[in-house]
C-alpha cells in the first residue's frame, strides 16, 4: 500500500463529516469527532482506502464550496447532513467507507463510546449503554418526522419505509413473491399504537410444502455448484446491503417490534457483522486427516457436508438477527433454508428476503414462509423432506418441535427460554452492578431470553440496591421507539402484554412487593402494549414469578446469605441459559462461574455477546450452541472417507 498525503484541512474535513455521522455530545466539545477524523486521516496516510478518501474529500470540498460557499469544516450541522446526503449519491464508495470507518471507530473504541455516551459497551455499564442519559443526541440522524415532545406516537418513518409498507407484502418461495395458497392474510401491528401497519400472507401447510420443494431443488441444483468462495461473496454482499439499508431496517424493526430505534440500530449492526462473520467461514471449513492403526496402508480423511434443507423458526424479539442467526451459518455451510418468522415481526423477515434476492442468491436458497406457528411452523416441523429444524423460542414450543421431528428424525437445535440469575455480592462495584442489572432486565423491554430476571442480592446491601434499582426503573421514559427520547418501548404484542400483566396479578397474590411499575400506563400510551418497568422485592425463589419465564420488564429481587446460598438458589431452576456475577473478589468470581449451571456466565458484565463466542443453554434452555465455530456444527455432518492403498 502506498502512502497518501494528508493535510490539516483533510483532518478538519474528516472530523466535521464524522460529527455528521455520529454527532458528538455537547459535553465532549467535539473531541470524539476530532479523534475519529485524526484516526481516519492516519489510516488514509498509511494507504488504507487512500485513493477513495482522497477522491471523496475532493468531491466533498467541491460540493461544500458550490452549495454553501465555505470549506467543509466551516459548515453547520444541517449543512453537513445535506453534504453527506449529496456524497451518498455522488461518491457512494467514499460515503460507505467513511460511514463504515466512523461507525467502526465508535463501535470499537470504548474510550470514544464513553466520551460521547453513544450506546455501546463500556466497562462501567456492564456492556450496555448508559441508560441514565438522554439518548436523543446519540441516535444518528434520520429523516424521521418526530413529535417534538410527548410520547412520540405521531412519529413517521422515512419515505423508504413508507414505500415498503405501502406495497402488499408477499412470501418468498423459490425466488417468487407469492400470496398464501389460501389467499388469507395476517396484520402486522405497531405495538406502540396497537394499529396495523401492513399485512402479510398467512401461509400454511400448502405453502410450507412448496417452500420445501423449492429449497430441495436449489440444494440439489444451483447451490451445490457454487464454490465456497462464491458462497462467501454472496453472504458478504448481503451483509453490505443490510448495512446500506440499515436505517430503513432499523425503523422497520422499531415499527414491528417496538424497541427504541437506538436498540434497533444495534441489532442492524449485529446483523451486518454476523453475516460477514459467517461469510468468512466458507473457505476455511475443512476436515481432518486421521492416522489409522489398521494393518496395511490407509488414508482416512473427513469432510464437512451440509445437512440439506433447513427450516429456521424464529421469535419476534430480534426480527432481523434471529432469521440471520439461522440463515448465515446454514448458507455458509452449503444448506438451503426456509425461514418461518414470528407472526409478530414478519415484515422485517420479508425485507431480508428482498435483500438476499438483491445480493444474487440463486432462487430457492433463501425462502420465507410467513404465517402462524401452529400451521406454517408445524408443517415445516413435521415435513419429512426437511433435514433440520433450527428454532429459537419458548421451551414449550421447543418440546412440540422435538415431537414433530420424530417422523424423519430430522436434526434439531433449540435456543429456548430462560430465568437467569444475576448475582450481586456486597463487595461488587455497586454503581457498575446497578447499571448492568438494570440493562440486564430492561434492555429490549425484558423480551430477551437471557434477561437477568432473578436478581440475587447479598443481604447486607439488599434494601439499598433494590431501592436504587426501582428509582432507576421509575425514571424510564416509555414511548414510541421512533421518538429519540424513548428509553423503553412497548411489548411486542397484546398477548405478550397480557401475559406479563397476568404475572403481575400472580405476583400480587404471592405477596411480592412492587417497588415500581406493575401496571400498564394509561393516557396517551393506553392503546399500545406497554408495561412499566417493574421491580419486585419480598420474593422467594419458590414463587411462580421467580420460576416461570415472564419475558417482559419484570425483575424479582431475592436476598442471599453467602456464595453457597447464591449458587444453590441460582441453580434452582429448570432453565440454564445464562447467569451474571458481580464481585471484586476474583476467587468468588471463579467459584461462582464454575458452579453455576448456565450456558454463559458473565462476570462484572451482562448480555455481552460476540459473534465468535458460543451461545446456548443448559437444562431446559436448549440443545446445541450457536455462534462461533460451534454454530458450524449445527448445520454440517461429518463424512469419513477411508481409502485402502496397501
Ligand atoms: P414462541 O415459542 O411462542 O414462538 C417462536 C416461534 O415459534 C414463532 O415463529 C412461532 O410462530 C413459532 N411456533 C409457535 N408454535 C409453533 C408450533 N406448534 N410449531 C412450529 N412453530 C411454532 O416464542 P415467542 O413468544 O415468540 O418468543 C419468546 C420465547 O423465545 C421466550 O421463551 C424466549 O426465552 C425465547 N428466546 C430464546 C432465545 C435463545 O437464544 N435461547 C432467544 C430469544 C428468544
Amino acid at each position: 500500500m502506498s502512502e497518501t498525503p494528508v493535510s490539516l484541512a483533510d483532518i478538519a474535513a474528516l472530523s466535521a463529516l464524522a460529527n455528521g455521522i455520529v454527532p458528538a455530545d455537547a459535553r465532549d466539545a467535539g473531541a470524539a469527532s476530532i479523534h475519529a477524523g485524526a484516526s481516519i486521516a492516519e489510516r488514509m496516510r498509511r494507504g488504507v482506502n487512500g485513493p477513495i478518501y482522497a477522491d471523496g474529500l475532493n468531491d466533498a470540498a467541491l460540493i461544500a464550496r458550490k452549495e454553501f460557499g465555505r470549506a467543509i469544516d466551516a459548515l453547520n450541522a444541517a449543512e453537513i447532513h445535506s453534504l453527506l446526503a449529496a456524497l451518498a449519491e455522488s461518491s457512494p464508495a467514499f460515503f460507505r467507507v467513511l460511514r463504515g470507518d466512523v461507525c467502526g471507530m465508535y463501535m470499537s473504541d470504548p474510550g470514544v463510546w464513553e466520551r460521547i455516551g453513544f450506546p455501546g459497551p463500556s466497562s462501567d455499564t456492564g456492556g450496555y449503554p448508559d441508560f441514565d442519559q438522554p439518548q436523543s443526541h446519540r441516535v444518528t440522524t434520520m429523516n424521521t418526522t418526530q413529535a417534538q415532545s410527548g410520547t412520540g406516537l405521531e412519529a413517521r418513518p422515512t419515505s423508504a419505509v413508507q414505500a415498503f409498507l405501502a406495497k402488499p407484502a408477499h412470501m418468498l418461495i423459490g425466488g417468487q413473491w407469492r400470496e398464501a395458497a389460501s389467499g388469507e392474510r395476517l396484520e402486522s401491528i405497531d405495538p406502540a399504537t396497537g394499529k396495523a401497519i401492513g399485512s402479510f400472507p398467512a401461509g400454511d401447510k400448502a405453502d410450507a410444502n412448496e417452500a420445501v420443494s423449492a429449497a430441495r431443488r436449489a440444494f440439489n441444483g444451483a447451490w451445490r455448484k457454487i464454490s465456497p468462495y462464491e458462497r462467501g461473496r454472496l453472504l458478504q454482499k448481503a451483509a453490505s446491503l443490510i448495512e446500506k439499508y440499515g436505517e430503513e431496517l432499523a425503523q422497520l424493526i422499531t415499527l414491528e417490534n417496538g424497541k427504541p430505534l437506538w436498540e434497533a440500530k444495534k441489532e442492524v449492526a449485529t446483523a451486518v457483522s454476523w453475516t460477514d462473520y459467517y461469510a468468512g467461514w466458507t473457505t476455511i471449513l475443512t476436515g481432518e486427516t486421521i492416522p489409522l492403526s489398521l494393518p496395511g496402508q490407509f488414508l482416512n480423511y473427513t469432510t464437512r457436508e451440509p445437512l440439506g434443507v433447513v427450516a429456521g423458526i424464529t421469535p419476534p424479539n430480534y426480527p432481523l438477527t434471529m432469521p440471520l442467526y439461522k440463515a448465515a451459518p446454514a448458507l455458509a455451510t452449503g444448506n438451503t433454508i426456509i425461514i418461518k418468522p414470528s407472526e409478530d415481526t414478519s415484515l422485517v423477515a420479508l425485507r431480508l428476503g428482498e435483500i438476499f434476492c438483491e445480493a444474487g442468491l440463486p432462487e430457492g436458497v433463501f425462502n420465507v414462509v410467513t404465517g402462524l406457528g401452529e400451521t406454517a411452523g408445524a408443517a415445516l416441523a413435521h415435513h419429512d423432506d426437511v433435514d433440520k429444524i433450527t428454532f429459537t423460542g419458548s421451551t414449550e414450543v421447543g418440546r412440540a418441535l422435538v415431537r414433530a421431528s420424530a417422523g424423519n428424525l430430522k436434526k434439531v437445535s433449540l435456543e429456548l427460554g430462560g430465568k437467569s440469575p444475576n448475582i450481586v455480592f456486597a463487595d461488587a462495584d455497586l454503581e457498575a452492578a446497578l447499571k448492568g442489572v438494570f440493562m440486564g432486565i430492561f434492555f429490549c423491554q425484558g423480551e430477551i431470553c437471557s434477561a437477568g430476571s432473578r436478581l440475587f442480592i447479598q443481604e447486607s446491601i439488599y434494601d439499598e440496591f433494590v431501592a436504587r434499582l426501582a428509582e432507576m426503573a421509575r425514571a424510564v421514559k416509555l414511548g414510541h421507539g421512533l421518538d429519540p427520547e424513548t428509553k423503553m418501548g412497548p411489548l411486542v404484542s397484546r398477548a405478550q402484554q397480557q401475559r406479563v400483566l397476568d404475572y403481575v396479578r400472580i405476583a400480587g397474590a404471592e405477596n411480592a412487593r412492587a417497588l415500581s411499575g406493575a401496571k400498564a400506563p394509561g393516557g396517551a400510551l393506553a392503546g399500545g402494549f406497554f408495561v412499566e418497568p417493574t421491580v419486585y422485592a419480598n420474593v422467594t425463589n419458590a414463587m411462580r414469578v421467580a420460576r416461570e419465564e415472564i419475558f417482559g420488564p419484570v425483575v424479582c429481587a431475592i436476598p442471599f446469605k453467602d456464595l453457597p446460598d447464591a449458587i444453590a438458589k441460582g441453580n434452582d431452576s429448570p432453565y440454564g441459559l445464562s447467569a451474571g456475577v458481580w464481585t471484586r473478589d476474583i476467587r468468588k468470581a471463579h467459584q461462582a462461574a464454575a458452579a453455576l449451571d448456565a450456558g454463559t456466565v458473565w462476570v462484572n458484565c451482562y448480555n455481552a455477546f460476540d459473534n465468535a463466542s458460543p451461545w446456548g443453554g443448559f437444562k431446559q434452555s436448549g440443545w446445541g450452541r450457536e455462534k462461533g465455530p460451534y454454530g458450524l456444527d449445527l448445520f454440517t455432518q461429518i463424512k469419513s472417507v477411508i481409502i485402502n492403498y496397501t
